[in-house]
């Protein structure tokens, strides 16, 4: 295709004048003979553009000389960067690039464009990695607080050694050794949660996989926290679901560390009430199970505002607090990553002032000579029928009881079951959390739904008063569903 005159200009028109780049064409004496729109703009010149000189435009570069001018720039069109002054001669950043045309008249050719963005975007770069920096800089601050604190128990302990050393037999000394041993176990903890969390975030945490006994496990588990919990007057329940096969396949340790920081920040942070610990298997597929863990106390709670910031490192809700109570705020950071690892989540439900409700659920495998006792299909057993209103954690409670004995009213299932809702029930109530009473009002309902007519009225009048959320009422016919349901009462 041969193009015309008109159709030469038309491109140059669309392509070069309205081109986002500045383009300037001067000739040998530095007169700019051609600016396109941009240029025009950009530089707030009008018609006067070609009667200036392209000194005016670059004078870092560009200086007059005779009837010429001399250049510091090769014409060779690599980008520089220069200043691009404007008629009012402010300037602005621009990467140009000269060239020189080698036609009959010889003439020069700047094309710029305007840096002042991308140096806008290049500044707020810098200013992100300066943020991350700072952020680097508060994790080296928070390591240094920490070993701060470290610095507070071992003195304890050197101190304490040191007088232990020049008391023989003296009644003191076992006083002093136990202080030495509580110092010790508080510094231990620290660290080991400094170390899990930098070998965490360094992606370096590998989980063992070993099988164990369960029931020990939790045994274990509650009694490192029995005598502490009673010590404070705090009752504690812990209930494990039959259906947990005796020994699973995991990392009991970090299980153990999960339970126990939660079972620590309860009691921590609850002075009148209680503690439950609770397991349940929820599901199962081949030879993995699911559990799901409930720490449950009536202790100080987590405004709603500050729940989401929980299970971020450092964080603790309330400075005062953590003064008060100690610890790094490290814990449920380290315990949400252990249970992402054991392909579960954690979840918080807490009301300030009232209690809090951690959940977690994490799967396990089950030893091959286990395996017969649980459903061999990969399944979530549902042969019980599950509220269809129940709060979303009853229903998964609930959703594990594959076993139909649980809905037949008088059974040991059944009134097991029952018995558990009811403590729920009036902890809840105490804690007035009616939403989650009603879910346990539905359940008690649900449970008694065979039952003779004088359990099944006395369950739906607890059930209204939970939804009245009227104390007296609900608390009255709590008393009386006990009554009724009591052992010799079974099956009535
Ligand atoms: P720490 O190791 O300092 O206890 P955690 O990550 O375990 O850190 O807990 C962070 C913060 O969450 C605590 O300082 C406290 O403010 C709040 N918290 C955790 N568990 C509870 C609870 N059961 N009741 C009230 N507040 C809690």
């Amino acid at each position: 295709m041969i193009l015309d005159e008109d159709s030469r200009n038309e491109i140059f028109q669309v392509s070069i004048h309205r081109a986002h780049e500045l383009a300037l064409v001067f000739d040998e004496t530095g007169l700019i003979v051609y600016a396109n729109q941009t240029a025009e703009d950009k530089l707030e010149y009008g018609l006067d553009m070609l009667s200036s000189y392209i000194w005016e435009v670059f004078p870092s570069v560009f200086s007059k000389t005779g009837d010429g001018f001399a250049s510091e720039c090769d014409f060779d069109g690599t980008d520089r960067q220069l200043d691009a002054y404007r008629k009012n001669r402010t300037c602005f950043p621009v990467n140009a690039r000269l060239l020189k045309g080698t036609g009959v008249v010889p003439f020069y050719c700047c094309m710029a464009f305007d840096a002042s963005e991308s140096n806008m975007l290049w500044k707020q770069v810098t200013q992100m990695k300066q943020e991350v920096g700072s952020a680097d800089q508060m994790k080296s601050e928070f390591v240094a607080s920490v070993t701060h604190e470290l610095r507070t128990p071992v003195n304890g302990i050197l101190g304490n050694a040191r007088e232990l050393a020049g008391l023989e037999n003296d009644p003191e000394k076992s006083r002093l050794l136990s202080l030495i041993q509580r110092g010790c176990a508080d510094m231990n903890a620290i660290i080991n949660n400094i170390l899990d969390f930098s070998k965490l975030e360094s992606g370096k945490f590998l989980l063992e996989k070993r099988s164990f006994d369960f029931r020990s496990m939790m045994d274990y588990v509650a009694s490192n926290h029995r005598n502490k919990i009673t010590e404070k007057g705090l009752e504690f329940t812990m209930t494990i679901s039959p259906e947990i096969p005796e020994s699973v396949i995991g990392d009991e340790l970090r299980i153990v560390q999960i339970l126990n920081n939660l079972l620590s920040n309860a009691c921590k942070f609850t002075s009148v009430g209680g503690i439950i610990l609770e397991v349940v298997k929820t599901a199962q597929i081949g030879d993995r199970i699911e559990l799901f863990f409930l720490v449950i106390d009536t202790g100080i709670g987590i405004d709603k505002a500050d729940q989401d910031k929980l299970f971020r490192s450092f964080t603790q809700v309330d400075a005062s607090i953590s003064r008060r109570y100690g610890g790094t705020g490290l814990g449920l950071n380290i315990s949400k990553q252990l249970v992402e690892m054991m392909d579960g989540n954690i979840h918080v439900e807490s009301e300030k002032g009232k209690g809090s409700m951690f959940s977690f659920h994490i799967w396990v495998e089950v030893p091959d000579d286990l395996i017969k006792e649980a459903p061999a299909k990969a399944e979530i057993p549902k042969t019980a029928p599950v509220p269809e209103d129940a709060h979303p954690l009853i229903q998964s409670l609930l959703d594990v009881k594959d076993n139909s004995r649980i809905w037949e009213y008088g059974s040991e299932e059944n009134l097991e079951e029952i018995n558990k809702s009811m403590s729920k029930l009036i902890l809840c109530v105490e804690m007035e959390n009616w939403e989650k009473a009603e879910t346990f009002a539905n359940t008690i309902k649900q449970l008694t739904e065979e039952a003779p007519h004088e359990i099944k009225s006395a369950a739906l009048r607890l059930k209204m008063a939970v939804q009245k959320a009227d104390y007296d009422k609900a608390s009255e016919a709590h008393r009386r569903m006990q009554e009724l349901t009591k052992p010799e009462e079974k099956g009535k």
